[in-house]
């Protein structure tokens, strides 16, 4: 199973480089695709982006098979090319950063491009779930966490005080 890069480790902290097309079909980078998978789930979490398992290069694995969740998804070189005009709170959590929740705002709607596992063009819009997972993860690549998107830091909580008093709002423990 990858280990997860917690927060202090240098690594998440780095801009991650962009992949070579011609080393998109290898059986490394397609069973680190796997791997990756299988270590987000374990956790579980519904979305992991490379430097998070000590690979400084611009790949994401996401899905979420819950209600209101989003189907399994690959994104090599992404990047967000559309922000909606609305904004949203929600709750946020890391699997580099234990034990802690807080309240990010990001945009509610994000059109993102990029190539899928294949190395075939994605260009889609996401919103909801789906919008905070893509936006959590991209930022990953680019050496942040969600710690650095808090506006106010006074909804940082601690894990055991957000199941007391905050579970019933929606999380997204990414
Ligand atoms: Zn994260």
């Amino acid at each position: 199973m990858l280990k997860i890069a917690k927060l202090g480790n240098p690594i998440l902290r780095k801009m991650a480089a962009p992949i070579d097309h011609r080393e998109i079909k290898s059986f490394e980078l397609q069973r680190l695709i796997d791997d990756m998978f299988e270590a987000m789930y374990d956790e579980p979490g519904i979305g992991l982006a490379a430097p998070q398992v000590s690979r400084s290069i611009q790949l994401v694995v996401m899905g979420c098979k819950d209600e209101g969740g989003f189907p399994e998804t690959v994104l090599i070189n992404p990047s967000i090319v559309y922000y909606g005009p609305e904004q949203v709170e929600n709750w946020e959590g890391c699997l580099s950063v234990d034990g802690l929740r807080g309240k990010v705002t990001r945009p509610s709607v994000v059109r993102v491009k990029g190539l899928d596992r294949r190395g075939k063009p994605l260009d889609f819009e996401a919103s909801g779930l789906y919008a905070v997972c893509i936006q959590h993860e991209l930022d990953h690549l680019i050496g942040k966490v969600f710690l650095d998107r808090m506006k106010d830091m006074s909804t940082l909580t601690q894990l055991h005080e957000f199941q007391q008093y905050w579970q019933k709002e929606p999380t997204s423990v990414i």
